[in-house]
């Protein structure tokens, strides 16, 4: 039996990937915005929904340049259930975290509970479009437009989704998303930003590429976060693909829902009918009175059989932080009962129909032994 884990990264055809980047060897323009990342970006437009996007080197990247390139100071209301990443950007920028609760619904942002946290040194909301259930918008813009802040959507998660037809990059004032090797899509490492404002994105772009803006002229104090060629050469190949991938996985999804359905106290991953989802992820939720048994006894029976999964997003970012930042103490009850129940299980185009049953069986023998 060979290990399973929740997610494995997509690769083209070895020879397939070995042609695309030939003529690198001819040119030698291996980096600084050349010809694969300007490819890339142009093909990725129809998926996030607008053509004003830059790629980068990480996703954690266009968060922070993002935050640095809107000239934000102060404070940043944000979710505590996501990756490190979103508040690690928002400190290194020299900015607070604000964690606010989030809506035991979709998972994201509470926007019922953003106003109560802002102060008159806040200047933006960083929501999370958390295993790609999308944020509550409409109301987070609202909120915005009355206090003047920035909407900067941490999208990592959410690449190829769509709400209400329109991709997804084409919300907020800036959009970041990964290109990591564990998300739906990837060029290895890499990342993109979209914005609203074409001034933002210029500067965005100049700061990626330590804020040169022409030989003679900076256009503020950037690092290096460049998309290199061969990044942008994986991107391209991975991208051919996507639209089969996602189908796979859509496959994977819908086995799941069919093995899991109506167990008592495990819930299944929202589904929003407004959204095109991109199946990037399958958190269950487990609540132990009913189910009969935790969400960390399912983490070990399933180790047991080779599964290994992630407790993902626990312990919460607001914990993970605190011996090294003293952001604002909140209350966020919600986000820390999800995360001590969460459980995302395997998911990826070439997980094998077999292994969903030993998982389904595993989480479903546990429940039979309880009841
Ligand atoms: C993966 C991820 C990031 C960081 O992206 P990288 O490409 O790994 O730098 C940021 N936020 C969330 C929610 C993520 O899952």
């Amino acid at each position: 039996m060979s290990k399973t884990y929740v997610t494995r990264p997509a690769l083209p055809p070895y020879e397939e990937y070995c042609r695309e980047i030939r003529d690198l060897w001819e040119s030698r323009f291996i980096t600084n915005m050349g010809k694969k990342s300007r490819k890339l970006k142009e093909a990725l437009q129809p998926w996030l929904g607008t053509d004003l996007v830059e790629v980068t080197v990480n996703g954690h990247s266009a968060i922070e340049l993002a935050i640095q390139a809107f000239g934000l100071r102060g404070e940043i209301i944000t979710t505590p259930f996501t990756f490190v990443s979103t508040a690690n950007a928002i400190i290194r920028c020299g900015l607070t975290p604000v964690f606010c609760d989030i809506d035991p619904e979709t998972w994201t942002i509470d926007p019922g509970k953003i106003e109560a946290l802002i102060t008159p040194k806040t200047s933006a909301i960083l929501p999370v479009h958390v295993f790609g259930n999308v944020c509550r918008m409409e109301d987070i813009q609202e909120i915005a437009g009355r206090h003047h802040l920035k909407v900067i959507y941490d999208a990592a998660h959410a690449f190829a989704v769509q709400w209400n037809g329109r991709g997804i990059g084409a919300f907020g004032d800036a959009s970041c998303f990964s290109f990591h090797a564990t998300k739906v899509f990837n060029s290895v490492e890499g990342g993109a930003a979209c914005f609203r404002d074409p001034e933002v994105l210029r500067r965005f772009s100049h700061l990626q590429n330590f804020g040169i803006a022409d030989a003679e002229a900076l256009d503020g104090i950037g690092p290096n976060a460049k998309m290199n060629e061969f990044a942008a050469a994986m991107g391209l190949c991975n991208l051919s693909r996507l639209q089969e991938n996602l189908r796979l996985r859509e496959a994977i999804d819908e086995a799941y829902r069919e093995k899991l359905a109506s167990v008592p106290g495990l819930r299944l991953p929202p589904v929003q009918p407004q959204a095109v989802r991109n199946f990037g992820y399958f958190p269950i939720l487990l609540d132990p009175e009913r189910f009969g048994a935790t969400r960390d006894d399912v983490f070990s029976a399933l180790k047991t059989v080779d599964i290994h999964t992630r407790k993902y997003f626990y312990p919460l970012v607001s914990d993970l932080i605190r011996p090294f930042f003293d952001a604002p103490r909140t209350e966020t009850p919600a986000a820390r009962k999800i995360s001590e129940s969460v459980l995302p299980l395997p998911i990826y185009q070439d997980l094998p129909e077999e292994t969903v049953d030993r998982i389904c069986d595993t989480i479903l023998a546990l429940h039979r032994r309880a009841v």
